[in-house]
């Protein structure tokens, strides 16, 4: 099994981190393992992801740091490679044209119904004057439809039925990005609770490791 995976048909430079590249919330084996890849750490941006809908602004100054209380991060910088960590939830990577511009988001049930998808296309919008609909969105592995076992009450927040108390977070984003514009989707569809044997999920046995999502140019 390869230390990361990526999705040939999203056009960007990125990839998610598996099982066997260890735990990338530990700095030094995330440290090595980009040096490994030629990849130079002190580029990488990361958030200290709260579960909320805050999406910051980043550049050069912010390289080598966690940015507090946010979960979306964006920077129009070249050198600097976005970072989001997951066991489940969902990394979401974007940019479009000739990477204009990158975007790296963390969006769990919690995040996406406070709205960290719509919070970013709209600064994307009126920031940066980014064309929505042309927007490449790549989802990264995370707990899929047939695992994600859930209340009922969460019907009511996605306007989507939960098929057998399973909710299905592709389908939310999809939609959502849909209704945005976007339509340019790349799901690489992996599983990071079934597939045990390849992925950290938090839900199987409460893990403190963490996949790294990153998207750089
Ligand atoms: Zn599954």
């Amino acid at each position: 099994m390869k230390q990361f995976i990526s999705e040939k048909k999203f056009p960007y430079k990125h990839f998610t981190t598996t099982k066997f590249a260890s735990n990338m919330k530990d700095e030094i084996v995330r440290n090595s393992f980009l040096s490994s890849l030629k990849l130079n750490p002190v580029n990488l941006v990361l958030a200290n992801q709260v579960h909320s809908n805050n999406v910051k602004i980043v550049n050069a100054f912010n390289k080598n740091s966690f940015i507090d209380n946010c979960d979306g991060l964006i920077t129009t910088d070249k050198d600097v490679m976005l970072g989001i960590f997951t066991a489940d939830c969902v990394p979401l990577l974007m940019s479009c044209g000739n990477c204009e511009f990158k975007a790296a988001i963390h969006a769990g049930w919690k995040g996406l119904f406070a709205g960290i998808i719509e919070n970013t296309l709209d600064i994307l919008k009126k920031d940066f004057c980014i064309k929505i609909e042309e927007i490449k969105v790549y989802i990264g592995p995370h707990i899929c439809s047939r695992c994600y076992e859930v209340g009922y009450e969460m019907e009511n927040r996605f306007n989507v039925k939960p098929n057998k108390n399973k909710l299905n977070l592709s389908e939310i984003i999809c939609n959502k990005l849909k209704k945005c514009g976007i339509n340019k989707i790349f799901d690489i569809k992996r599983c990071t609770f079934h597939e045990e044997s390849s992925f950290f999920s938090y839900r199987r046995n409460q893990c403190l490791e963490r996949m790294l999502s990153i998207i750089y140019a």
